[in-house]
């Protein structure tokens, strides 16, 4: 064997376990179907500015481990995410805090807020939630229900917010204090000069190999490396002979527009049913840009089929059941280890996979 590990996959969960498997002295080679490295974090200079080519990543976290891991690779700025939800033009700030209260309601002091939601989740009925509607209304009343919540994930996920996971909306913070930053975490920034530039730090001195299908040629490159890891849809390197899981996908429509200033802020989403897209990303805002144009992305959401690039596990019950099935059958792969968002479909965030990464690098690796 030529190689200890063939890593498949050249995102975030196959350059953390490359690096530190080449830390401790393994032979390792990483292939990646795309002609580029970083995965979905990927970021590419246009007109000087950093776009992220696969949507918005915001890198924050509440564990310092992970967050000190990432800053010996890239030097993080102060960006802090707080998107603007726009509303058939009514502009509400994000995450749902006291100035989207004050807005909706007209309320002024975090009693008030807190009462109006109270009255609004008791009108509903709602003591369980048992999905993702009955979850917003219980958070936040009905009235940001219809407006910031029930258009964008309608849109978001194609399906009706009864028919979908609680967990999903409990990603957003809820605050009684005037605070718009959208996570609850210690730590948040934007690597400066872009995630290409820090995934190929982490990469340093490791083979590379670009364009290379693994699924395509594994007979080969089984042969390699004494294990695999692999970062790719579970349900794709299995045939999907047990069926084929669910997965939203994105379309971005970019375009670079010659004045400096577009939206006057990185996120915008758009949280009717009517607007065709999710949200507009205005890229310079994430490291402050003072460039003379402007990059925009509009980005839309599709159900996955064969051939797009899959971004969001559709974590619901019927798609879980089934991901059991094929875990189970990753079971006796035993060469392989399967990571990440599409290995272990799910909803991670960056710094989610970071520490899942590292935890098997110690548990792998002996470290
Ligand atoms: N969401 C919403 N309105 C918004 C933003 C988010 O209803 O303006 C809901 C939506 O269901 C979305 C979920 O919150 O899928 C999680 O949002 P997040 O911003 O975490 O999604 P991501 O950035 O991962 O696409």
């Amino acid at each position: 064997m030529k190689y200890d590990y063939l890593i498949v996959g050249a995102g975030l969960y196959g350059a953390v376990f490359a690096c530190e498997a080449k830390k401790t002295g393994k032979r390792v080679l990483v292939i990646d179907r795309r002609k580029h490295i970083a995965g979905n974090v990927y970021t590419e200079e246009m007109e000087g500015i950093n776009v992220h080519k696969y949507g918005a990543h915001i890198f924050h976290t509440n564990n310092k481990e992970v967050w000190q891991y990432v800053n010996q690779f890239a030097e993080f700025n102060r960006f802090t995410n707080s998107p603007v939800a726009n509303y058939r033009g009514e502009l509400y700030s994000l995450p749902f805090n006291m100035y989207t209260f004050n807005k909706m309601w007209g309320v002024v002091t975090p009693e008030e807020a807190a009462e109006k939601i109270e009255e609004q989740r008791r009108a509903a009925g709602i003591s369980e939630p048992k999905n993702l509607e009955e979850q917003a209304i219980s958070l936040v009343g009905t009235d940001i229900y219809e407006k910031l919540i029930k258009g964008y994930t309608e849109k978001q996920w194609g399906r009706p917010c009864r028919e979908l996971p609680a967990f999903i909306i409990k990603r957003l913070p809820v605050r009684l204090t005037f605070d718009n930053n959208y996570f609850n975490a210690l730590y948040q920034g934007i690597p400066q000069g872009g995630y290409t530039k820090m995934v190929s730090n982490m990469l340093e001195g490791i083979e590379v190999r670009l364009g290379m299908d693994y699924l395509e040629e594994k007979e080969e490159l089984d042969k390699l490396a004494d294990r695999v890891v692999y970062t790719g849809a579970i349900d794709a390197y299995f045939g999907y002979k047990l069926g084929v899981l669910e997965y939203r996908s994105v379309r971005f429509e970019t375009e670079i527009l010659d004045k400096p200033n577009f939206q006057g802020n990185a996120a915008v989403n758009y949280t009717d049913a009517e607007t065709p897209w999710t949200r507009i990303i205005e890229h310079k805002w994430f490291e402050f840009g003072t460039q003379p144009k402007t990059v925009i992305s509009r980005e839309y959401s599709s159900e996955w089929k064969a051939g797009d690039e899959p971004y969001y596990p559709v974590n619901d019950a019927k798609n879980m059941k089934l991901y059991e099935e094929y875990k189970r059958l990753s079971a006796s792969e035993e060469k392989v280890i399967f990571g990440g968002r599409l290995g272990e479909y799910r909803y991670y965030d960056m710094d989610a996979v970071i520490a899942s990464a590292l935890e098997r690098c110690k548990y792998e690796l002996g470290k």
